[in-house]
């Protein structure tokens, strides 16, 4: 029954959805009713924030598990938190999870203590009940030095934190959610698994340089980076992980084996731009949390193209240089929209990409 409720509120959500977004998004022929959705499939909602980040994985008995959740209040860096019902990202977050039928978030991962990805958490936490706080457990004082007020924003979450159930992750943790949803954590605080997953261990013989430095060096390193397992399907996903600590997931050794999808390191900046990464996990779909002019920068975009994988960016990027990939696979075209994408896993491998601003739906067989 309660299972029913959940399938019927998610129904409700959805056709809301839809209907106050018929205008842009008239919902293809081809895309599967929520219920049919929700049956056999994992879920993962990629939250246009606005160049910064937020991923809500939902498995199909609807445990939880998300990933970041945007900036504060009116999305700026600076922004601290303000009214949840005015909170832009927050808001946002709260959409995708009424869309999933949700009335609680059971895990969040704050991959780091910067603004655009943890910023926030304390307002969403108002509006829907947050049950547990997974992260790398304090920004160091380099990271306050590097971008001054880290320490505000993490005070107000360690006040929120420490009214919930918290984990400190190490690399090497092993989550397992229900309907055999698993997922490891692969680096977290600057340190990476020694021991490789399962499907990893291979020698990569695309490590030909020692990678690419990061753009920020004090708190993206140290990112909580993860593989999640929906049977044959993976998915990974490691923050603004970058530096040594990325490269060193694939090279020379490939630790983590292969990922069906990819959120691309650091927005698809730069600095996530390393083809060896790319080559070892192998991704058909690679994500770009990005807006205009952040992340989506033209090497990676270039690495992409050259390997043949399909880049979804949630923003049309304006980045020197940089060559778009198709509109179908670009989730907002200006700043007129704040579309997500959907994407809806099962456990052959099979998945497919819904564009919230266009309907449309793209599946990927298994492998
Ligand atoms: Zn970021």
């Amino acid at each position: 029954m309660k299972r029913f409720l959940a399938c019927l509120t998610a129904l409700v959500a959805a056709v809301t959805f839809a209907v106050t977004f018929a205008v842009t998004a008239a919902p293809s022929a081809a895309a599967p009713s929520a219920a049919a959705t929700m049956a056999n499939t994992l879920t993962i909602y990629f939250i246009d924030v606005e160049g910064g980040k937020a991923a809500l994985i939902v498995t199909p008995s609807g445990e939880s598990f998300m990933i970041d959740a945007g900036f504060a209040s009116n999305g700026r860096f600076n922004s601290m938190p303000d009214d949840p019902a005015k909170a832009r990202d927050a808001q946002r977050v709260l959409l995708a999870a009424h869309d999933a039928g949700l009335t609680q978030i059971d895990h969040l991962l704050v991959s780091h203590y910067h603004a655009d990805h943890f910023g926030a958490v304390m307002e969403l936490a108002q509006l829907i009940p947050i049950n547990e706080f997974i992260d790398h457990s304090a920004p160091s004082a380099a990271a306050e030095a590097r971008v001054p007020g880290t320490f505000a924003l993490y005070n107000d979450y360690v006040a929120l934190r420490s009214k919930a159930k918290h984990h400190a992750a190490k690399a090497g943790d092993h989550f397992v959610l229900k309907d055999g949803v698993d997922i490891d954590v692969v680096a977290s605080g600057g340190v990476v698994i020694t021991k490789p997953l399962s499907g990893g261990g291979a020698n990569n013989p695309a490590c030909t340089s020692g990678g690419v430095p990061a753009q920020e060096v004090a708190e993206n390193p140290n990112s909580t980076a993860i593989r999640l397992e929906y049977g044959a399907f993976s998915y990974l996903d490691v923050g603004d992980l970058t530096g040594p600590p990325l490269y060193a997931l694939t090279c020379p050794v490939n630790l983590i084996g292969l990922a069906d999808v990819y959120n691309i390191a650091h927005h698809g900046g730069a600095d996530g731009s390393d083809p060896s990464l790319f080559e070892a996990v192998k991704p058909r779909a690679a994500i770009f949390s990005n807006a205009a002019r952040k992340g989506a920068e033209a090497a990676t975009l270039n690495t992409l193209r050259s390997l043949g994988i399909a880049g979804w960016q949630l923003h049309r990027t304006e980045q020197p240089g940089a060559v778009n990939m198709p509109d179908a696979q670009i989730a907002n075209l200006d700043t007129t929209t704040t579309a997500w994408f959907k994407l809806s896993a099962r456990r052959d491998g099979s998945f497919s990409i819904t564009n919230g601003r266009t309907g449309q739906t793209i599946s990927y067989p298994k492998r």
